[in-house]
């Protein structure tokens, strides 16, 4: 070795590591043991508030990646729909931004302001503004996922994909063989648990019928994993500091928050803005560094 002796290449190495920061890496599974965070992404809509009353029944606690303007057209505006947001966040839900309007527009101001409007209106009825946010349809490369994260959001992929979207509607309007959507759907859940994974960050759609009638229930009545606890993202990932935050509000939320809410608008059901799966894993800038560290010790030690 020609500079320096093996213990100080050690720590240079340690210390160069640990002041890398790995920045664009979305978060595609939990991290805590025997967890399943359920995700319902797009709306809230019309079947929202029963979706709540099933997860209440069962005391199950999810989380909603939710969008301002997108099902429900005057959400913005109509106070009576957005206590959806308090009643979730009075029965332990987590709120996330899913984006303004199910869209993320190249232009960084035009982001940017879109992702605040989305905060206000979120923190208005829940106390906290989100900072965990998914991408429409999950689409978010590298330099996408890095604009999140500079507005402090952690980008949340999923792992166990419960295939609601994968559907074709009809010139009724109806879905076509909606028996055999829901049967699939089954069966790509079923296969994730045959799997006996750690945990199951689980990818689903409020502002679908059969999502909330017939999906849903059926996973929390045949989930074969009866010790697994059904949390939030920010608790399947050990973030106690966000878990207790809505906690906190939980406690805090006052009387009139019962609200049930009717679509007063038959949102416009764009099969374009289903979440379709893209699960795939980024390649983080780390590895590069890592390969420059290792290069600059070997170069060291001869
Ligand atoms: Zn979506």
């Amino acid at each position: 070795m020609r500079f320096i002796n093996f213990k100080n290449l050690i720590t240079l190495l340690a210390t160069s590591t640990t002041l890398i920061k790995v920045k664009g890496v979305r978060i595609e599974s939990c991290t805590e043991p025997n967890t399943i965070a359920l995700t319902f992404d797009d709306g809230p809509y019309e079947y929202t508030s029963e979706l709540m009353d099933t997860l209440k029944a069962a005391g199950i606690r999810a989380t909603f990646f939710v969008n301002g303007f997108n099902y429900w057209k005057d959400l913005p505006e109509n106070k009576e729909k957005q206590q959806i947001w308090v009643r979730a966040t009075q029965e332990g839900h987590q709120i996330a931004s899913h984006t303004w309007n199910h869209n993320i527009p190249e232009n960084q101001t035009e982001f940017e302001e879109n992702m605040k409007k989305l905060d206000d209106l979120v923190e208005a009825n829940t106390g906290y503004r989100p900072t965990y946010a998914r991408a429409p349809l999950g689409h978010c490369d590298e330099e996408c996922t890095i604009r999140f994260e500079k507005l402090g959001y952690k980008l949340i992929q999923w792992d166990d994909d419960s295939f609601d979207w994968d559907y074709e509607k009809g010139s009724d309007g109806q879905i076509k063989n909606l028996d055999k959507v829901i049967e699939q759907s089954h069966e790509k859940l079923q296969k994730r648990w045959d799997e006996k994974k750690e945990n199951y960050l689980v990818l689903m759609h409020d502002v679908y019928e059969h999502t909330v009638k017939q999906i849903v229930p059926w996973f929390i009545e045949n989930n074969p994993y009866k010790d697994y606890k059904f949390v939030t993202v920010a608790e399947c990932l050990g973030d106690k500091e966000f878990a207790s935050l809505i906690k906190t509000n939980n406690n805090d939320t006052s009387s009139n928050l019962n609200a049930t809410t009717t679509d007063a608008n038959n949102g416009t059901n764009n099969d374009s803005q289903k979440d379709s799966t893209s699960n795939g894993v980024l390649t983080s800038s780390i590895s590069i560094y890592i390969i420059t560290l290792l290069t600059f010790a070997i170069y060291l030690l001869f």
